[in-house]
């Protein structure tokens, strides 16, 4: 038998984690695990994959892993683009060209129609029964009727539909909630970029005032309504901000939020490059926030779902992409949900596959290369380069599975 080379194992407080990548297993033990193993220990290493016959070529096995978690889902994913208009104008905003250029548009109820003709005809395709739409924008809640409609139109298909929303959180007042609970829409993303002297200098309105004061009102009187509403803050970290982020977590705990709303934490996508620096105080940030008690989502800690079949953006006049990063580049756009077809351009991005160099990383089932986003922006005149972050896909994974553990030993 040998030690599978995607196994990534590490000790912390006298306690012993084993992570493999390729079928996403953890194996927590108190003693230092060492050949020969014990009968049962043997059995359940074999069992999750960190233990493997000499003769099996890991690296075909775990190709073939990645392919079936690439192109095998229950659920159809689409992120719906409802408007690409703003009523905020954030000086870092990725969209903020592409919206400039263009004049403000609205999903009008034919487009509506056409996009759920659409993802009902792929799903039957795909022989899902699930669907999950993220709703979007621009700020989507500036097209309040084509969520309803989108949410109604779904509902009236044999699908089982989730949804949720990525909003700046600026109109979601209590009275626009309540009218989209009554669709089934009861999760939001919103962005808040620090406490208020720093969100407001990053998140403003058109007249360059702030949203902090707005955004925090609308989350508490909402949760005063109803605690089943799921928030999940998302903070954009960067050089600007990261040494403040420490007084926006101790203000959400101050008012109790840190058990209704769940943290996400990423770094700004700027230039495609990893800042360690940045990457480094968000792992002490993650840190300090799930020991005060947050529930920390940990997204980074998830593929690139690019290259499936099984996720969609539509934007909002119908062109299809395959990544939320590039919708709105012509170049990048795959189909139109007036077409059956999607183009050759689907198929090219359908084939990016991890770096050969990555079949040698132990995390390459948990990242499969990477996000191909970030090697584009990173790219010079001889390609695309790769953009790694495996330290700090390492210490996100030890921040999770400790938790893990504290959850396990209470
Ligand atoms: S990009 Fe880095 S962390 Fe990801 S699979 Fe490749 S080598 Fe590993
Ligand atoms: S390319 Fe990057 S930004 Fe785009 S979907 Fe993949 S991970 Fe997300």
């Amino acid at each position: 038998m040998k030690w599978s080379k995607y196994n990534f194992s590490w000790s912390q407080d006298e306690t012993f984690f084993h992570y493999n990548s390729i079928y996403n297993t953890i194996l927590i033990t108190e003693k230092e695990l060492q050949m020969p193993f014990e009968t049962e220990i043997q059995a359940q290493l074999e069992e999750n994959g960190f233990l493997l016959a000499d003769e099996i070529q890991e690296e075909s096995v775990a190709k073939q892993k990645i392919e079936e978690k690439l192109h095998s889902s229950d659920t159809l994913s689409c992120w719906i683009f409802v408007t690409n208009d703003c009523n905020l104008a954030c000086p870092y905003c990725f969209e903020k060209d592409s919206l400039s250029n263009s004049r403000p548009e609205y999903m009008d109820k034919e487009m509506c129609e056409r996009t759920v003709i659409w993802l009902t005809a792929k799903a039957r395709e795909l022989n899902v029964k699930k669907i999950h739409v993220t709703l979007t924008g621009g700020e989507p809640l500036m097209n309040v009727p084509a969520m309803e409609m989108i949410a109604a139109l779904l509902r009236k298909t044999e699908l089982i539909v989730t949804m949720n929303v990525i909003t700046n959180g600026v109109l979601l007042d209590r009275t626009i909630a309540k009218q989209l609970y009554q669709h089934n829409i009861s999760s939001y993303q919103i962005t808040i970029d620090g406490p208020s002297k720093i969100h407001d200098a990053r998140r403003q309105y058109k007249d360059g005032s702030g949203t902090f004061s707005t955004i925090l009102n609308n989350i508490l009187k909402i949760r005063q309504w109803n605690n089943q509403i799921c928030f999940v803050i998302r903070i954009n970290v960067d050089q600007q901000n990261y040494k403040e982020i420490i007084k926006l977590l101790t203000l959400l705990k101050k008012l109790q939020l840190e058990k209704f709303l769940a943290i996400c934490m990423n770094d700004t996508i700027t230039d495609g490059m990893p800042h360690p620096d940045v990457l480094s105080e968000i792992v002490k940030i993650i840190s300090q926030a799930q020991a005060d008690g947050f529930n920390i989502a940990f997204g980074e800690l998830n593929n690139c779902w690019m290259m499936s079949e099984y996720w969609y953006m539509v934007n909002v006049n119908g062109d299809i992409y395959k990544c939320p990063s590039l919708v709105g580049r012509k170049q990048y756009c795959v189909g139109n949900v007036e077409s059956k077809k999607l183009t050759s351009q689907y198929q090219e991005q359908m084939n990016l596959a991890p770096w050969e160099s990555c079949m040698n990383c132990n995390l390459v089932g948990l990242c499969c290369g990477g996000c191909p986003y970030r090697c584009i922006l990173n790219s010079t005149q001889s390609g695309h380069k790769k953009v790694c972050r495996k330290d700090y896909l390492e210490a996100l994974l030890k921040i999770k599975y400790k938790e893990l553990e504290n959850k396990m030993g209470s």
